[in-house]
């Protein structure tokens, strides 16, 4: 069987450098909020070229955290309004209902499953706070049309980058296209720990000091509490791993380009729409998401044929149980995609024959 995603086999490859740094970790005595989160934090803020970026405990916590700032802040409070696309994974819609503001859902386009700028406008109220852009499947949104309508109504932009850690929009990298971005280093992402991670950036020195504060029991300084915070930090251990691995994500994003690429140029089945890809460095390659109007026939076909696939995503967030509220609206496109697409296996460690396999079968279905 050829895996959707062998995590083993990605973090073997490291396994060395990942057994020297959790060591270093071990026999340093200091776990958590030290050194080498300090310095995670630095290396990532240089990646993604921010001033700043905050280690949080998972990629939920950061989007949480970042409202949670905004409302400190007294930009946004209770009942206002987030724009964000239907067909995102559930998280970017519950990190906006848990602190008490209210999701407002936008289509996506069907080429590029990012959500359509062109329908956010006629959404926007006297209530609208944020617009929080998802960079789904790995390609950035069109941050020239958002950018631009957030200018105009004075919004702020919350990029969900979870699944586009190096991905540019221009000359810019994902995280640092809007007021700030939440990130998540799940060990199944581009840059994945080898447990929970999370990461907040931006350039913006206020909201980052809030966000810090936040995340440490509302505390900025040892036993004073400015606010009502939470524990989510990203721990020493998980910070030692990123290090590593971020030193190599930029590899990883070459070898996911020519499986990606790959399959653009051999793929052909008049039967499968191939992913839409607006410039190569807009695209690292999270996801290779084909579409077929008979998809659970195709993912039976793969599978027999020894070819594991996933689906991202089989229920929309306004079907789902946790948001009943929802369940009798129709967002057409989002049902559309829900419904038809299909995750190929892709990811920094698989072989040019895995990947020539998969082509030559789906080109037999
Ligand atoms: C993974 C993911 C999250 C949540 O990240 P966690 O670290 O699992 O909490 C949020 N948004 C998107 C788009 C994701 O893919």
């Amino acid at each position: 069987m050829i895996p959707f995603l062998d995590l083993k086999n990605i973090n073997a490859e490291y396994r060395a450098e990942l057994i020297n740094a959790c060591t270093r970790v071990i026999d340093s005595g200091w776990y958590i909020q030290g050194n080498e989160c300090k310095e995670f934090e630095k290396e990532f803020a240089n990646y993604c070229g921010t001033k700043h970026a905050i280690g949080v405990a998972n990629g939920l916590d950061a989007l949480i955290l970042i409202l949670r700032a905004y409302k400190e802040m007294g930009i946004m409070s209770d009942g206002d309004e987030v724009i964000v696309p239907a067909n995102t994974y559930i998280a970017s819609i519950l990190a906006i209902s848990q602190n008490n503001l209210v999701p407002i859902l936008v289509e996506p386009s069907l080429d590029t499953y990012l959500i359509n700028p062109d329908e956010i406008e006629e959404k926007i109220t006297p209530k609208t706070k944020a617009i929080l852009p998802v960079h789904l499947y790995g390609q950035t949104c069109d941050m020239d049309k958002i950018v631009k309508i957030a200018k105009k109504y004075n919004l702020k932009i919350i990029e969900d980058s979870a699944q586009s850690h190096g991905a540019y929009f221009g000359y810019k990298r994902s995280g640092n296209l809007g007021d700030v971005s939440g990130f998540s280093f799940y060990p199944g992402k581009n840059l994945g720990a080898l447990g929970d991670g999370g990461a907040v950036t931006t350039n913006d020195d206020e909201l980052a000091q809030i966000i810090r504060a936040l995340g440490n029991y509302g505390s900025h300084k040892k036993y004073e509490n400015l606010y009502k915070g939470v524990n989510s930090r990203l721990d020493e251990i998980q910070s030692a791993m990123l290090r590593v691995k971020l030193s190599y994500l930029d590899k990883e994003i070459k070898n996911r380009r020519e499986i990606a690429n790959y399959y653009l140029q051999n793929i052909k089945n008049e039967k499968i729409i191939l992913p839409f890809v607006r410039k190569e460095d807009n695209h690292v390659w999270h996801l290779f998401v084909i579409r077929t109007s008979k998809r659970d026939e195709l993912q039976k076909y793969l599978s027999d044929n020894g070819i594991q696939t996933l689906i991202h995503y089989p229920i929309p967030p306004h079907k789902q149980n946790a948001y009943k509220e929802w369940n009798n609206k129709c967002y057409k496109v989002s049902e559309k995609i829900h419904h038809e697409v299909l995750s190929l296996p892709i990811s920094g460690v698989q072989s040019l024959e895995d990947t020539k396999k998969i082509v030559n079968i789906i080109n037999e279905y």
